[in-house]
C-alpha cells in the first residue's frame, strides 16, 4: 500500500467557531514521508505546526494545537477526514487562528479532498500498530485498545437525555465507511451554549453548524441527520483525535463515554510509552520497520502532567 497526497491545492472559507469571523484554509500536496503539517500565520510569519498529542493545548470548545506563538483551533474534523480518506502527506495553510467550522461535520472537508483528488505516491505507507493491550480510564469513561490490522472502533455513549440515551456503534475505518460518520454534526446543550455566548465564546456557533438540545428535544428545526447522529459524531471526533500522531494508528478500540480530553490523555500515554505499546510497520509486505524495544515488558506508564489529568 502506497502513501498518498492530493492531486492539486484546494481552499475553503467559512465562519470560525471561536471568533465568528471568516477564516480561510488551503490544503496543498506534500512530498512523501512529510506527513500532515499546518502552516499557521503568526506575527513572525508562517510557522509550521505538526499535530502531536502533546501539542493539544485545549479541548473544550474544539481541539486546539499550539506551540509557542502559533496555534490553530477546530482541527479535529479536518484531521478525521484526512485519516478517514487515507491521505498521508498534506500541507495545510491556516489563516485566522482556526479552521472554518463549516456545517459542524466532516462532510464539507470530504467533498473538498475528493474535489482535489487523491494521488498515489511512490513510497510505502507506514503506520503505527498497537502491539499490546492498553487501557486508560477516568471515572466511568474509558478507552481500551488491542492489536488489530486496521482501525476498528466500538463506541458507546450514555447521556441522560430523551433524544440520546445509550447509543452504540462499531466502525471498521475505510475511505468508504468513513461516509457513515462524516455527515454527523457536533452537538451541544442549550444551557451550555447560552453560557458560552454569555462569556463571549463560540461566537461562530449556530444551528447551522451544530445540533443543539434543550431539556427534552432537538432545537434545530430540521432535526437530526440520523437517529444516532450523536454516537456517529463521537466516532468522527475519535478518528480525528487519534490522528494527532506522526503516522496513522492501527488497533481495535473499545470506547465508553469518552470525549476530546480523555482521547488526548489516552493518546499521550500511548505515545509516551510507544516502545511498549506501538510498532512502526511499513505496509509493503514482509518488511516491518521494527524499532528496538528499549523498555521492558510491562514497563511503567509515565504519568500525565496535572494540567491534563484534570481535563473533562
Ligand atoms: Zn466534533
Amino acid at each position: 500500500m502506497f502513501q498518498t497526497t492530493l492531486k492539486k491545492p484546494v481552499q475553503c472559507s467559512g465562519v470560525g467557531l471561536h471568533s465568528g469571523k471568516m477564516v480561510t484554509m488551503t490544503m496543498r500536496p506534500a512530498e512523501e514521508n512529510s506527513g500532515i503539517n499546518f502552516y499557521v500565520t503568526t506575527p513572525q510569519g508562517s510557522q509550521r505546526l505538526t499535530p502531536r498529542p502533546e501539542l493539544v493545548i485545549a479541548t473544550g470548545l474544539a481541539t486546539t494545537i499550539g506551540n509557542g506563538s502559533a496555534s490553530v483551533s477546530t482541527v479535529e474534523h479536518l484531521l478525521a477526514s484526512i485519516r478517514g480518506l487515507g491521505v498521508d502527506n498534506l500541507r495545510i495553510d491556516a489563516h485566522g487562528g482556526e479552521l472554518p467550522i463549516m456545517d459542524g461535520s466532516a462532510a464539507p472537508f470530504v467533498l473538498l479532498i475528493k474535489s482535489a483528488g487523491i494521488r498515489r505516491q511512490n513510497a510505502l505507507r507506514r503506520i503505527l500498530r498497537v502491539k499490546k493491550k492498553f487501557t486508560h480510564s477516568s471515572g466511568d469513561k474509558s478507552i481500551s485498545v488491542e492489536p488489530y490490522a486496521g482501525f476498528l472502533v466500538k463506541y458507546t455513549i450514555d447521556f441522560a437525555h430523551p433524544r440520546i440515551g445509550v447509543q452504540k456503534m462499531s466502525l471498521e475505518l475505510t475511505p468508504e465507511s468513513f461516509g457513515e460518520v462524516a455527515r454527523a454534526r457536533t452537538f451541544g446543550f442549550l444551557r451550555e451554549v447560552e453560557a458560552l455566548y454569555a462569556r463571549g465564546l463560540a461566537l461562530g456557533g449556530s444551528l447551522d453548524n451544530s445540533v443543539v438540545l434543550d431539556e427534552s428535544d432537538v432545537v434545530n428545526p430540521d432535526g437530526l441527520r440520523y437517529p444516532d447522529e450523536f454516537v456517529r459524531h463521537k466516532i468522527l471526533d475519535f478518528i480525528g483525535d487519534m490522528a494527532m500522531l506522526d503516522l496513522p494508528l492501527q488497533g481495535r478500540f473499545t470506547v465508553s463515554c469518552s470525549g476530546h480530553a480523555l482521547n488526548n490523555q489516552f493518546l499521550r500515554l500511548l505515545n509516551e510509552n510507544r516502545d511498549i505499546y506501538l510498532e512502526e510497520v511499513s505496509l509493503g509486505g514482509a518488511a516491518a520497520l521494527r524499532k528496538p524495544a528499549s523498555a521492558p515488558e510491562g514497563g511503567k506508564v509515565r504519568a500525565l502532567p496535572d494540567s491534563l489529568a484534570a481535563g473533562v
